[in-house]
């Protein structure tokens, strides 16, 4: 067995006998020969009565699964065709959380479900969605979000210490116990305990008598009824009406959300909770979305993956890998706006370039790639001659090619965002202040005053100034970062296939503009453009690509466009999204946080929406928990007394 660098998993080892996926690691098949599909109804679906619960679950609310095994995702997809059998109501979402220690490559993936024509629509979405193997936790939206998959790749007792959700059924898969112990110590059968709604309850093909003990010992209930096929016996099971106290994340469902804040971050956020059936008022100080930082005219999907596999690298990963995943399933063209605009959609999925522009990267580069292993889907090395090929841009460096990366139209995305109903917006209403009182908060505006029992603060660099803390505590470690773009004519710049990305970016043209940027100016806090940051735009970008310009680079006589935007970022660069309540001194009870996104916010903002999101409504958490502490808000906050120390 080779030893894998991260963050890259072990595939499954697959034999195809007869046209049936057999494990050779484990010597046993994913589902039965005779017919798969039926099993995996009589052991999993029917005992678990999902038809008749699914029924049941009212709108806005979640069913929640949980899965011990992934395999070839049949299971799932039986789960996600019974669901949408059941016909619930348009704002009912199926969460289905799961685990693999050993994922099946996409090839195998999509010849496995290939022998379910019935199930071929659902296995097209999840195949198109399944992310590249790589160890951690991965959420798919389906079924426009209807269907929610939360899939570890990892061993099955990281997993549960990792996730954070409470299932309301079970589906305990993992081939023979005596041919895979790992998949069921009594440890797995603790953590699923504890993963477990009142009244869970699960089902497993097994019959096996240390398996029904150890459920027992956890406190199921446990019976056998008869198994499928040749085989006599499986276990049924389910949790008391009070076993106990209750899960921790029971969250009755929201009544409404206040958020402050229409740039990309706010405006995926009221998206998100208005698709999961919450009311929201978004409110900002400008006369439209996307008036900040999220307004540019293009905006690249780009990360810089870090040398050690870290907390700090695996939160940029996952947040790239869902986010490419989330702009690829946006319906195309997304409104009016964009259909009237020639470039159609907002999202533009070219590939992205990291150029090693001098020695200092060539070499980090070349360090990231001995030390970690990538598939090729995420990222991959080219040569000069590759980069000029992709980019169609001549370049005499080599780099990182982003295969599904791309750029996009931020302002357009946000104004598309907030279209659908459920999101009441109140535009030119600069937030004067915030606060609490009784089960509300209050938010006070030029105009009105906003009430509702949750807020979440979307504010950039206008953040801080929004939390309601009193500074004689201490303060909140954001800042602004001015950064100014430049707007280049495509009779001044090649147009590159390809987003450029080094000391500046550029990005393909859009409507006769190629962005490039941005200035990193910390201090400069004017919103005003100047001359001195185009030029240096300019010479950035001449000095990393002199064959961009179609003669040569502007000179200062000639008048460039652009804009200014202030990125709002922490003290550690990174990101900043949950619940305040633990900062000293102020009661911010039910008030949240999603902001410090720096110049990565098209990057982070769907993925940690998600993760909002999944916190408000009290469903599984898109996010591993070292991932969630890395993201608190409270660890932004600078206590006064620590301010004297220092
Ligand atoms: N439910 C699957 C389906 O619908 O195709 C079939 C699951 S198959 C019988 C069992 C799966 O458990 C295999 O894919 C195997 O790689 C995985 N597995 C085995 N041991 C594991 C462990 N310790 N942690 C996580 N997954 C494990």
């Amino acid at each position: 067995m080779t030893q894998l660098a991260p963050p890259a998993i072990e595939s499954a080892d697959i034999r195809w006998h007869d046209g049936i996926p057999e494990s050779r690691t484990f010597g046993d098949v994913y589902f039965n020969r005779d017919n798969g599909l039926e099993e995996t109804r009589h052991v999993f679906i029917r005992p678990n009565e999902l038809a008749r619960r699914f029924a049941r679950v009212a709108d806005g609310a979640a069913f929640v699964i949980g899965e011990t095994g992934f395999g070839t995702g049949l299971n799932f997809l039986a789960a996600w065709q019974e669901w949408r059998r059941a016909n619930p109501p348009p704002c009912a979402r199926l969460h289905f959380v799961s685990v693999e220690r050993y994922p099946l490559q996409r090839e195998d993936l999509h010849r496995a479900l290939a022998l379910w024509p019935e199930l071929a629509d659902l296995a097209e979405e999840l195949v198109a969605q399944y992310p590249p193997l790589v160890r951690g936790a991965h959420r798919m939206r389906l079924d426009n979000g209807r269907v929610r998959l939360t899939l570890f790749f990892g061993d099955v007792l990281d997993a549960w210490q990792e996730l954070e959700f409470n299932a309301d059924a079970w589906f305990l898969d993992g081939f023979a116990p005596a041919l895979n112990p790992s998949m069921w110590p009594d440890e797995a059968m603790e953590q699923i305990r504890r993963h477990s709604k009142r009244e869970a309850t699960l089902a497993t093909f097994t019959s096996v008598g240390r398996v029904r003990r150890a459920l027992e010992n956890c406190g199921f209930q446990m019976h056998k009824a008869g198994g499928f096929g040749r085989k006599r016996d499986m276990l049924v099971g389910s949790l008391p009406p009070d076993p106990g106290p209750a899960p921790r994340n029971d969250v009755p469902q929201p009544k409404g959300i206040a958020i402050i804040g229409a740039g990309i971050a706010g405006c995926l956020l009221a998206r998100n909770l208005a698709e999961r059936g919450v009311p929201v008022t978004l409110i900002d100080a400008a006369e439209q979305p996307g008036a900040g930082a999220s307004g540019n005219l293009q905006g690249a999907l780009y990360v810089k993956l870090g040398v050690e596999f870290n907390a700090q690298t695996q939160l940029a990963l996952s947040g790239l890998l869902f986010s490419q995943r989330y702009y690829a399933s946006l319906p195309e063209p997304l409104s009016e706006s964009l259909s009237e605009s020639p470039s159609g959609s907002c999202w533009h999925r070219t590939g992205l370039f990291q150029m090693a522009h001098n020695e200092q990267e060539r070499q980090r580069q070349q360090r990231f790639l001995e030390r970690n292993q990538y598939p090729a889907d995420i990222v991959e090395p080219v040569d000069a001659g590759a980069a000029t090929d992709l980019t169609g841009i001549e370049t005499e460096h080599s780099g990182l090619w982003f295969h599904n990366s791309g750029w996009l139209q931020p302002a357009a995305l946000c104004r598309d965002l907030i279209r659908p109903p459920g999101i009441t917006t109140l535009f030119s209403n600069p937030v004067e202040s915030l606060a609490r009182n009784g089960n509300q908060w209050f938010i006070a505006t030029q105009r009105q005053t906003v009430s509702a029992a949750q807020a979440v603060i979307c504010g950039g660099h206008h953040s801080p100034a929004l939390i309601p803390v009193d500074s004689q505590h201490g303060h909140f470690r954001f800042k602004p970062i001015r950064g100014q773009v430049t707007h280049l004519p495509d009779h001044v710049v090649k147009a590159p296939r390809a987003v450029i990305c080094g000391p500046r970016y550029i990005n393909p043209t859009c409507d006769g503009v190629a962005v490039t940027g941005a200035t990193f100016d910390l201090h400069n806090a004017s919103p005003e453009m100047n001359e001195a940051s185009h030029r240096e735009n300019i010479d950035e970008l001449h000095d990393m690509l002199p064959a961009i310009w179609l003669d040569q680079a502007p000179g200062p006589d000639q008048h460039l466009s652009g804009r200014v935007g202030f990125r709002c970022t922490t003290h550690d660069y990174q990101p900043a999204a949950g619940a305040l309540a633990a900062v000293p001194g102020a009661d911010l009870r039910d008030l949240f946080l999603l902001t410090g996104l720096g110049s990565k916010g098209l990057t982070y903002a769907p993925l940690l929406a998600e993760y909002l999101a999944d916190t408000l409504t009290g469903e599984p958490a898109c996010l591993p928990r070292s991932l969630i502490k890395r993201v608190r808000p409270e660890r932004c906050f600078r206590p006064m007394a620590q301010e004297k120390v220092s």
